[in-house]
């Protein structure tokens, strides 16, 4: 079998493989051929690729000589253009979202998996880069607080009079909310969190943190763990809630998200006017619409004297481990595939087939054909 890593374009640091991926696929009797400078960006020159037991070649090459390539992203129209029919392609390509490219994929007849889309069982989450991204993203988030912040985090008794602790107040408490309320309380913060899902109170108390409760969330057990709409006689309540926490609070994290629809509006423009000057809103949720109403993805703003940053992508910032974590993911997901026969799609597999989006000209990822064809 023939592995091929691509180099990520644009902004992206990261890289879907590090050679420590490599030599255990090297060691699986995968050949692996890497675009040269693919590593770069999380600071890997081409030699650890090399040492790894690696080819350097061309993106065109790369190509050619590969069954199966591999990228962090989405391919580009270029490489598209490069790919053959039934040649396979793993990366993340938001095809929830951008159908666009799912049809350019299908037509081109590739057999392409989305990482995002695969299937959240407990049998999946040695795979599941959705978690290992937003432990990233909390964890910086956090760090980008405390620097932004014209206070300390912890508290202090010294010479100089007491310094009282930052309040944090916390919007979801899924993977990425739960790792932002343990960056907090290392720090030193007092944290504060909103969730819809009752389950994940436990886990909030067991990091240290208070779980406000606002009665009457829908909480749908069919929803496989994640949180549904809301009504609107709790949206109005929570809101309330939101206000009145929000304002005490030097630190908001926004990660409340909905799988495939737009994340949900929690902090109004009045409740940003209202909060302490120097506070800063870090809104991991942006990408998805953000759980500001202020929020304006990709970029930082002051508004009412809050510092707004709106980034969804944090794990950019961290290309080595947020790497290093991705490269474990896709490992595990390629170990469902590589047989002692050689390589097969195991059809039967409900991770293999939940994360195949197109195969043969046709959509197979069930929830994506839904959304194409409505
Ligand atoms: P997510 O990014 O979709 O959402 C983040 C959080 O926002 C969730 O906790 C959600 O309940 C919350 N939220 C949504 N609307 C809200 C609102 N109006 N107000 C307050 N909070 C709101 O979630 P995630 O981090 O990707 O994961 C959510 C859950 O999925 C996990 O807690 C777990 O149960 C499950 N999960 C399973 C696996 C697996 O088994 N492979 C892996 C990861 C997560």
């Amino acid at each position: 079998m023939n592995i091929g890593l691509l180099k990520e374009t644009g902004k992206e640091r990261r890289v879907a493989l590090l050679p420590e991926i490599v030599t255990t696929l090297v060691k699986m009797n995968v050949t692996v051929n890497v675009e040269h400078n693919a590593g770069s960006g999380s600071f890997v020159p081409d030699a650890g690729y090399v040492d790894a037991g690696a080819k350097i070649l061309s993106k065109k090459e790369v190509i050619e000589n590969s069954d199966f390539i591999i990228k962090l992203n989405g391919p580009t129209d270029e490489e598209i253009g490069l790919m053959k029919k039934d040649q396979c392609f793993l990366g993340v390509f938001n095809p929830l979202t951008d159908h666009a490219i799912v049809k350019k994929i299908m037509n081109a007849g590739i057999t392409a998996f989305s990482m995002d889309v695969i299937p959240r069982t407990s049998r999946a989450q040695a795979m599941d880069i959705l978690s290992s991204m937003a432990t990233v993203n909390g964890y910086k988030a956090v760090l980008t607080a405390a620097n932004t912040l014209p206070k300390f985090f912890p508290m202090f008794m010294t010479a100089a009079g007491t310094i009282t602790p930052a309040k944090i107040l916390i919007l979801g408490a899924g993977v990425a909310g739960l790792q932002a309320l343990a960056t907090s309380r290392k720090l030193g913060g007092v944290v504060e969190v909103f969730d819809v899902r009752a389950a994940v109170k436990e886990e909030v108390v067991g990091l240290g943190g208070k779980f406000v409760d606002v009665e009457g969330a829908r909480d749908d057990k069919a929803a496989g763990g994640y949180a549904v709409e809301q009504t609107e006689e709790f949206k109005l309540r929570q809101a309330q809630a939101v206000h009145d926490h929000a304002i005490k609070s030097d630190v908001i994290i926004c990660t409340a998200q909905i799988p495939g629809k737009k994340a949900p509006v929690l902090i109004k423009k009045e409740t940003v006017e209202a909060m302490k000057p120097g506070s800063v809103i870090i809104d991991i949720a942006s990408s998805t619409g953000g759980n500001c109403e202020l929020t304006k993805d990709g970029e930082t703003i002051v508004a009412h004297e809050v510092t707004i940053i709106g980034n969804s992508f944090f794990a950019i910032d961290m290309p080595f481990d947020a790497s290093k974590m991705f490269g474990k993911n896709v490992l595990n997901f390629l170990k469902l595939m590589i047989t002692k026969d050689g390589f097969k799609i195991n059809w039967e597999d409900d991770i293999v087939k939940g994360t195949c989006v197109t195969h043969n000209n046709e959509i197979i990822n069930e929830r994506v054909k839904a959304l194409i064809q409505n």
